[in-house]
């Protein structure tokens, strides 16, 4: 290493110079300067060597991510949309192809739509879907949010075998 021998005959040098007294305070100043600057243009070969093995372990490190492993498949689920009770569905499919993150949207503004009790003074369970957007009510329903969504299930898969 060109550094390592500069730096030795650099200090070897200075304890020389030092015990026979040859260089007063100014010239160690000055002979330091000068072996920094001797030193200063070696510094572009080891200063390329650290740079070169920065570039290739940049380069592993791109080559690896460039691999296909990246493409390894993960169960992606699709996400699809249908109309069903005048309610724009949207939902996707779990790996084992079941139906997930099933929620309604407004059909007119695509609003997120949140199903709503309507109260007491029906004579059974009513639902309604009213848009908080732009007020649009989409449908009612006349039984339970679950048995509801179950018969959209029932839709999406009578869509989908058909
Ligand atoms: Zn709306």
């Amino acid at each position: 290493m060109p550094a390592k021998l500069v730096a030795a005959a650099a200090i070897v040098a200075l304890v020389v110079g030092y015990f026979l007294g040859l260089w007063s305070d100014l010239g160690g100043w000055l002979s330091d300067l000068w072996y920094l600057l001797a030193a200063s243009t070696l510094v572009p070969n080891w200063l390329l060597g650290i740079f070169a093995i920065c570039a290739i372990v940049v380069a592993g490190l791109l080559g690896a991510g460039l691999r296909p492993t990246r493409n390894v498949r993960r169960p992606s689920p699709i996400s699809t949309q249908d109309n069903f009770f005048n309610i724009r569905w949207r939902w996707s499919y779990d790996a084992s192809g079941g139906v997930q993150d099933l929620s309604p949207y407004c059909l007119r503004c695509g609003n997120r739509l949140v199903l709503k009790h309507v109260g007491a003074t029906r004579p059974a369970d009513r639902y309604e879907c009213r848009c908080d957007r732009c007020g649009a009510v989409a449908c009612e329903i006349d039984c339970s949010v679950e048995e509801f969504e179950s018969r959209v299930l029932q839709k999406i898969h009578e869509t989908s075998s058909g």
